[in-house]
């Protein structure tokens, strides 16, 4: 069962539109693994390394909130994501998903509002101009402007 906080945590993450572009997935600690450590055979669990790197991986909660969210849709869980298992995604979705609001398409026509909400979420001004593909002075500038 997750701590409190770190339901209100995940779900701050799986109702932000940025989750699903995943631009998080360039700041996965298994960026260049090679395999499939993360899909094995059903019921069997991923080798112990495996699960040690999403232990620290900055961006486990992204991994875990795109998978709830395109399980959400598809119906069915495959794999391992954030560390978890597909039976502990059942038990987070359970508590989580009546608070799940609809998906919704970030407004790349209107990259200030992409850079507050990528902002909100605590991203550096660095990895927002990756995001991005702009300088971090315009990410400056975006996040001075005016909100929408
Ligand atoms: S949490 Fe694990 S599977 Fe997800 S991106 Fe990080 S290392 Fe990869």
């Amino acid at each position: 069962m997750l701590p409190v906080t770190l339901e209100d945590d995940l779900l701050a993450v799986v109702n932000d539109p940025a989750t699903t572009r995943h631009a998080w997935a360039d700041r996965a600690a298994c960026l260049n693994l090679t395999g499939l450590p993360y899909f094995p055979d059903d019921g069997d669990v991923p080798p112990a390394d495996a699960l040690e790197r999403c232990a620290v991986c900055p961006v486990a909660p992204d991994c875990l909130a795109s998978a709830l969210r395109y399980e959400a849709v598809d119906g069915c869980r495959n794999g391992w994501w954030g560390g978890c298992s597909p039976a502990e995604r059942d038990v987070i979705w359970e508590k989580i998903s009546a608070l799940v609001l609809e998906p919704v398409e970030l407004p790349l026509a209107d990259p200030a509002s992409v850079a507050r909400s990528l902002r909100a979420r605590r991203w550096t001004v660095s990895a927002i101009a990756h995001e991005l593909c702009c300088s971090e002075r315009t990410v400056y500038r975006y996040l001075a402007g005016p909100a929408a």
